[in-house]
C-alpha cells in the first residue's frame, strides 16, 4: 500500500525542511532524505554567515526578508540564530571596479578607511586601497536553525524519511507516486529541494531541466595567526571575491571562494584548487599559511541567471521547484520557505510580487 500524504518533499536540506517547518500542520507532510541523516550536502558545509548585501536585488530582498526569523521572531525557537559579526569588503588597486559595484545599492555597507579596516582585521596587507564595512553581518547558527526547522516540522505532524532515495517518479490521476527507500509515496504536491540533484529529479519526474548546475566551495580551517586572539575579527572578502575568511571557534575559516562546475555528488575539495586559493589569502595578508587543520568542500548549486527558484511547474500539475540557492540558501531559507509555504497553502504570498516573478521558474525560456 503507497504511504499517502498531501505533499511530499525530496531533500532533506535548509530548503526542504525549512518548507515542512513552514507549512505547519494544514498539510500532512513527507520529507525524503537519500543520507541516513538530514543536512549532509551543501547545508552542513556552509560558511554559515548572513550577508544582507550579498547577491543580486531579488537575493537582497530574500535576505532582508529572512532577518525577522533568523533573528528569533518566526517562533521557531526562544532565541535567534544569528551573532554579531560584521564583514568586512577589502580592496587593492586592481579591484576598485568590482568594489565599487558591491557598494551599489547596498544597505548598511560603510565605506571606512584601510586603516580601520586593518585595526578590525589586524593581518591585512598593506596594497589594500579601499574598504567597507557591514556591520549587520552575523554568524548563522546553522545546525540550530536546522534542527528548530525539523522540531517545528515534527511538531506539525511532518515525518522524516532517510536512507530514502527517490528513483523514480510518475503522475497518476491527481497524484504523483515516488519510490523511495523500498516504500510507494502518494501526494498531489510534490516539491523538488534536491540542492545539486534537483535537474536530476525533475528528469525523473519527465520534466526538463532548468540548468540547475553545482559548482564546488572549498575551505580550510587554519590555526589562529601566532599570538592572535581572532575571536572578535569580521568576516572578510577580496571585491573580487578571490578569497574569504572568517573566524572560526578560535581559528581562522579561509576559502579559496572556488567556483568550479561537477556533476552532482559528494564533494570533496581539489588539493590544487585549495592550494591557489590559499596562495591569494597569503598575498592578501601578512600571514604564512603553515598548515591546514582540515578541510571540505560542498555544492553551491545555480540557476543560469544565479537567483533561486521557487514556484509551482507550468508543465507538471503539483510540481514545485525549490532549488537553485547558490551561496545564499541558509540566510534566505526563511523568506524561500515561507514563499514556497505560501504557494502551497494558495495565500498571497508575503514577498513583493516583482520578487515572486523573478524566482518563478517559468522565466526561463526554454521552460516555457
Ligand atoms: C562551502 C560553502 C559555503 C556556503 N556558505 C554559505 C553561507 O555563508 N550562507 C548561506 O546562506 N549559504 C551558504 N552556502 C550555500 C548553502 O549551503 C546552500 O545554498 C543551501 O545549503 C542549499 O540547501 P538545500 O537544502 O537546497 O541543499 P542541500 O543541503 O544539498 O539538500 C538537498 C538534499 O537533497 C537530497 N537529495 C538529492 N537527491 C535526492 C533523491 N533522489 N532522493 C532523496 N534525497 C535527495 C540530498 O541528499 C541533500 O541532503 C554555502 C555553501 C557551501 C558549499
Amino acid at each position: 500500500m503507497p504511504i499517502t500524504c498531501d505533499c511530499l518533499i525530496i531533500g532533506g536540506g535548509i530548503a526542504g525542511i525549512g518548507l515542512a517547518a513552514h507549512l505547519g500542520a494544514e498539510r500532512s507532510t513527507v520529507i525524503l532524505e537519500m543520507e541516513d541523516a538530514p543536512g549532509r550536502h551543501a547545508t552542513g558545509r556552509s560558511a554559515a554567515i548572513f550577508i544582507r548585501n550579498y547577491g543580486n536585488a531579488t537575493l537582497r530582498a530574500l535576505n532582508g526578508a529572512s532577518v525577522e526569523v533568523l533573528s528569533g521572531g518566526g517562533g521557531f525557537a526562544e532565541t535567534g540564530f544569528l551573532s554579531p559579526r560584521g564583514e568586512l569588503v577589502v580592496a587593492k588597486a586592481d579591484e576598485m571596479e568590482r568594489f565599487s559595484a558591491y557598494l551599489q545599492g547596498a544597505d548598511g555597507l560603510e565605506e571606512i578607511p584601510v586603516a580601520e579596516a586593518r585595526r578590525l582585521f589586524p593581518i591585512l596587507s598593506d596594497d589594500h586601497v579601499a574598504a567597507a564595512h557591514e556591520a549587520g553581518a552575523a554568524d548563522i547558527d546553522v545546525d540550530r536553525l536546522l534542527q528548530a526547522y525539523l522540531r517545528a516540522a515534527r511538531h506539525a505532524g511532518s515525518r522524516l524519511v532517510t536512507s530514502a532515495r527517490v528513483s523514480a517518479i510518475s503522475r497518476k490521476g491527481d497524484v504523483w507516486r515516488v519510490e523511495a527507500g523500498g516504500e510507494t509515496y502518494e501526494a498531489p504536491v510534490l516539491v523538488n529541494a534536491a540542492g545539486a540533484w534537483a535537474d536530476t529529479v525533475a528528469g525523473l519526474a519527465g520534466l526538463p531541466p532548468l540548468g540547475i548546475q553545482p559548482y564546488r566551495r572549498s575551505a580550510a580551517i587554519l590555526p589562529a595567526p601566532e599570538g592572535m586572539d581572532v575571536s572578535s575579527w569580521p568576516a572578510v572578502v577580496s571585491a573580487s571575491e578571490a578569497w574569504y575568511a572568517k573566524p572560526e571557534a578560535g581559528k581562522l575559516l579561509v576559502s579559496p571562494a572556488d567556483e568550479d562546475p561537477l556533476e552532482p555528488q559528494d564533494a570533496w575539495p581539489d588539493d590544487m584548487v585549495l592550494a591557489e586559493g590559499l596562495d591569494r589569502f597569503e598575498k592578501a595578508t601578512t600571514v604564512s599559511v603553515t598548515r591546514v587543520e582540515r578541510s571540505w568542500a560542498g555544492l553551491r548549486s545555480f540557476a543560469p541567471d544565479r537567483t533561486p527558484v521557487a514556484g509551482f511547474s507550468d508543465r507538471a500539475d503539483g510540481f514545485l521547484w525549490l532549488a537553485g540557492q547558490g551561496g545564499y540558501g541558509i540566510q534566505t531559507s526563511p523568506a524561500l520557505s515561507r514563499l514556497a509555504a505560501d504557494l502551497i497553502l494558495g495565500r498571497t504570498p508575503a514577498l513583493a510580487p516583482a520578487v515572486v516573478a523573478a524566482l518563478d521558474p517559468g522565466r526561463f525560456n526554454s521552460y516555457g
